[in-house]
């Protein structure tokens, strides 16, 4: 149960060039990653410490994960992904001890990057209640920040965690030395929709009409998941017509359906 706890990805395939958009959240990224990874010495040299870690924010389905696999990828690091809900477990120590082996895990398998997802899960504030479980909770997270403090004897490993409730945070875990290096990764402008349409319908067959700035413009709050379900969803009108060529009416037949799925709360994209 526990392996199935991880996804241990040793060459994932995302790369700088699928992002659209997050020009600067990707630099910053990997400043804070990369950087230290790749040319430790000239941190040693400039006598400052790399951020221990970096944690990115935003809404769902924005290019959290995707970065943080692309900065695996290019510096050949395994990429270690663990979600934070599954580190809430119900019998006591069983969470710090999933919190010891994917660090353990991590070492053994450096250069890695260990994603940790919904990092609320186990550091949101604690409110009133003082139940079992949650001083549970409290002992994981305590967990995951010794890990963090004996960091620079770990060598090549580095830790970016992702959350979509910030608010909701402990601000324990903002201190130096824990994640202190904060990135807020944003629903796509208009650059960067055209961006992100582009790159998901480039192995598309589209009508020559179709045309990335009028998507864009009309897709206005859309995530970049969401942009996906819509160059999915518009491929499938075109299926269903008989048609291989996909059109701007096959666009705007998809953003209605994921509109009207939106408010009927019946969405299955994130
Ligand atoms: P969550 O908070 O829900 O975990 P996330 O921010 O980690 O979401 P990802 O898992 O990175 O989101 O994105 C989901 C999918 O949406 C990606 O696999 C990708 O296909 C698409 N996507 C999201 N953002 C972008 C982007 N900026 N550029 C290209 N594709 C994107």
């Amino acid at each position: 149960a526990r392996a199935q706890a991880m996804e241990v990805d040793e060459s994932p395939s995302v790369e700088y060039a699928d992002i659209g958009g997050l020009e600067e959240e990707l630099t910053e990224v990997r400043e804070a990653v990369e950087d230290p990874l790749v040319n430790p010495e000239q941190f040693e040299q400039v006598g400052v410490e790399p951020p221990s870690g970096v944690l990115l924010h935003g809404p769902p389905g924005t290019g959290k994960t995707m970065m943080a696999k692309a900065v695996a990828n290019e510096t050949d690091a395994t990429f270690i992904k663990m979600a934070g809900s599954e580190l809430v477990q119900k019998f006591i120590g069983e969470g710090s001890r999933l919190v010891r082996d994917l660090f353990d895990l991590a070492e053994q398998k450096e250069p890695a990057i260990v994603f940790i997802d919904e990092i609320d899960a186990v550091a949101a504030e604690r409110t009133d209640s003082k139940t079992s479980g949650d001083a549970e909770v409290q002992r994981t997270m305590m967990q995951l920040l010794s890990e963090m403090d004996g960091f620079d004897e770990r060598g090549d490993v580095r830790i970016i965690a992702a959350t979509n409730r910030f608010d909701m945070l402990d601000s324990a875990i903002l201190r130096p030395g824990r994640f202190d290096r904060l990135i807020e990764v944003p629903n796509p402008e208009q650059a960067a929709r055209e961006r992100i349409l582009e790159i998901h319908t480039k192995d598309m067959n589209l009508a020559e009409a179709v045309d990335y700035a009028t998507l864009a413009e009309k897709t206005e709050g859309f995530s970049g998941a969401q942009l996906e379900s819509l160059t999915t969803e518009a491929g499938m009108f075109a299926i269903r017509d008989g048609r291989n060529e996909v059109t701007m009416q096959d666009f705007e037949d998809a953003r209605a359906k994921l509109e009207q799925e939106s408010e009927d709360g019946t969405s299955t994209y994130a």
